[in-house]
């Protein structure tokens, strides 16, 4: 029997795996351009080689080193945190998510999210027995400190920020942030920063002077290794302490920790396709906002978030998957009912979808 706390529980809704969506639509898969998960389209195959010649000596018979020093070592130098006891290596910045929740959540302990977001803020929270105090952003996003910071109690265990945020694309402001974690003295507060690397915007610094600071990263989103699953956390000696206490021996594997040391010691690779794809979301934006009947967003991510004046997000979303282009319809999201996401991809792929969907916008709605 499920436990008695997930009888109403929403679980996350899970991206349609490629073959589902091809088999509905009569598509070959090759056919399919996903343009829904935020990931990079560019697959670095000199890592990959990389790791090739690695592989033979991989002991996969061992477990990891549980302490993952390598990988620490590489993320250390890429952030500039020199010590390695406030870097924690997760399988994912999900399982950052999970293990912040698993170490600060008491039962039917309060969570603070700012809304529209992640989430899987709020999947994790709830699975761990947390109530969810959802603060709504304001008009343009931002994050609406006052009503944060009101809703802050003793009964407060977490605070979720998203830095940049998915999906609005904006990112937290600096003032914003202190104001929150001067009045978080007995909570934790976590930043996401999933897309910093798209930002390039960070608050790691900050870790330094507040003990209660949670910036969460990964290697899924600029360094495009989304399949490898490997994040990491940065916070204080002390909180890092606390996590520790609740973090999986094993969670990464071998060959990933690898790669993603691979992918560390190559950063200009890293910034050469980040410059891309900000130079494609610059110009999809523009492109964008030249096509009638929509209304688009300043991002700061790999991702533009638009609103539909006329037509039900549903209708765009399904037209533009029968010719083979997935994006992401958000109407079921409170706040977000006439908005799509898009994902920045290759120059070829922005450009079939910007061609279908002012195609698409120039018929008339369907009533
Ligand atoms: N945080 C945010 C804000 C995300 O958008 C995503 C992925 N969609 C994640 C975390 C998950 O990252 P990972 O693949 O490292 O688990």
């Amino acid at each position: 029997m499920v436990k008695t706390s997930l009888k109403d529980f929403k679980p996350y809704e899970r991206e349609t795996p490629i073959w589902k969506i091809a088999e509905e639509y009569g598509l070959k898969e090759s056919q399919i351009i996903r343009m829904d998960t935020n990931v990079s389209p560019y697959l670095s195959t000199k890592w990959l080689k990389k790791l090739q010649s690695k592989l033979l000596e991989i002991e996969v018979n061992q477990y990891p080193d549980t302490s993952y020093r390598s990988l620490v070592e590489a993320i250390s130098e890429y952030t500039s945190v020199k010590h390695y006891d406030r870097i924690i290596p997760v399988n994912g910045a999900d399982e950052g998510i999970e293990i912040v929740c698993e170490a600060f959540l008491e039962p039917g302990g309060e969570v603070v999210i700012s809304t529209p977001t992640y989430d899987y803020f709020r999947v994790s929270a709830e699975i761990h027995g947390g109530r969810i105090v959802n603060v709504e952003r304001m008009e343009d996003f931002r994050d609406n400190v006052v009503e944060i910071t009101s809703s802050i109690s003793e009964k407060t265990n977490i605070v979720f920020l998203c830095n940049p945020n998915n999906p609005t694309g904006n990112s937290v402001r600096y003032d914003d942030l202190i104001e929150i974690l001067e009045n978080s003295k007995n909570s934790i507060v976590v930043v996401d920063e999933a897309y910093y690397e798209y930002s390039g915007k960070t608050f790691i610094e900050l870790t330094e002077s507040y003990d209660n600071l949670v910036i969460i990263r990964t290697l899924s989103k600029a360094f495009g290794l989304a399949g490898a699953r490997i994040g990491y956390i940065i916070t204080s000696k002390k909180t890092a302490g606390d996590i520790n206490l609740v973090r999986p021996p094993n969670s990464l594997s071998t060959i990933s920790v690898e790669l993603a040391v691979i992918a560390l010691r190559d950063i200009e690779t890293v910034r050469k396709n980040v410059a891309k794809t900000i130079k494609e979301r610059e110009r999809m934006r523009e492109l964008l906002r030249t096509i009638k009947g929509l209304e688009v967003y300043p991002s700061e991510a790999n991702f533009i978030l638009f609103k539909t004046l006329e037509w039900k997000p549903s209708e765009i979303y399904r037209k533009l998957l029968k010719r083979g282009v997935m994006i992401r319809n958000l109407e079921n999201i409170p706040k977000l009912e006439k908005h799509l996401r898009v994902t920045i991809s290759l120059p070829e792929h922005n450009n079939k979808f910007l061609k279908l969907l002012e195609k698409i916008l120039k018929e008339t709605p369907p009533s």
